[in-house]
């Protein structure tokens, strides 16, 4: 079983609107952009997992400035979500500085989303150290038994688009204001991981996870070794951030580092669905209805 939980997708909308919109939104404009940039629609992420052997993928449209903008990549994912009932599963887009950011969360809870992300701090000017900016979006998604699913990056190493200046350090921070709410800190969470060796931080970073997006472009193979020997591997799920990256480019990083059997099924899948079980079982699922 193989669980991507980190895949992008674009409303044909948002792909065929995209200059006018990249003109008012300079974060979305830099990444569409770039050089690696590619579209893809729900159909793409379905053909793709055919051809590659994908049983589940997590998918989300892109987390714009404009909470509008936000609510047609929800809207799109919600309606994959009833196409693709076994294969996809979907998280929600909002724009956390924006007025109806709670209702919209609510609203994709009550449509069968899992989780909130991926989210890009910096492009979307939410300061994740500060909790008067993130204790509204971190209580309703503890509320809600939703995840978080967060764009971090290496404080060092080359520069990308959108690479933005979100790290460990701010990453932790975000943990120490909201040690309740389970965060997945996309693209190994720019190291953070290494400091679960700190006896202190372990207990901080208790309800962080992991994700794998964008591997093949950061780090040598050996680094499953390191995150095994430091015990996290159980806190690291295979997302490809589709679709820059496919599933070939991963098969062959975990076959040179070695990483076989339960190690690697549990990275591949069992994570992905312990992290949904335990963030939605901590609430009960209690069905959620609309603030008035
Ligand atoms: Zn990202």
């Amino acid at each position: 079983m193989i669980t991507d939980t980190h895949v992008h997708v674009f409303p044909p909308d948002v792909i065929r609107d995209w200059e006018k919109i990249a003109r008012k939104e300079a974060h979305f404009a830099s990444l569409v952009r770039g050089k690696v940039h590619r579209w893809a629609t729900v159909e793409d992420v379905v053909d793709s997992m055919n051809l590659t052997g994908i049983d589940e993928s997590w998918i989300f449209g892109f987390a714009f400035e404009d909470q509008g903008l936000c609510r047609l990549c929800n809207d799109y994912v919600i309606d994959a979500l009833k196409q693709h009932p076994d294969g996809l599963r979907g998280l929600a887009v909002v724009s956390p500085g924006c007025a109806g950011c709670e209702a919209e969360l609510v609203r994709c809870r009550n449509a069968g989303m899992i989780g909130v992300g991926e989210l890009f701090p910096q492009g979307q000017g939410v300061d994740i150290t500060d909790p008067r900016q993130t204790w509204r979006l971190a209580s309703l998604a503890y509320e809600t038994g939703m995840f978080l699913l967060i764009h971090t990056a290496e404080p060092v190493g080359h520069d990308y688009p959108g690479k933005g200046n979100v790290g460990p350090k701010e990453a932790a921070m975000f943990c120490i204001n909201h040690p309740e709410v389970s965060v997945v800190f996309a693209h190994f969470g720019g190291g953070l991981w290494q400091y679960e060796l700190m006896p202190e931080m372990k207990r901080v970073l208790a309800n962080a996870w992991y994700d794998t997006a964008a591997f093949p472009w950061l780090y040598s193979p050996k680094v499953l070794l390191a995150i095994d020997g430091a015990g996290v591997s159980e806190k690291f799920l295979y997302g490809s951030d589709f679709p820059i990256l496919t599933y070939q480019r991963y098969s062959t990083l975990w076959e040179q580092a070695g990483l076989k059997g339960e190690k690697l099924e549990k990275i591949l899948s069992g994570n992905a669905e312990t992290l949904r079980r335990k963030t939605s079982e901590k609430v009960g699922m209690a069905p959620c209805t609309s603030p008035s």
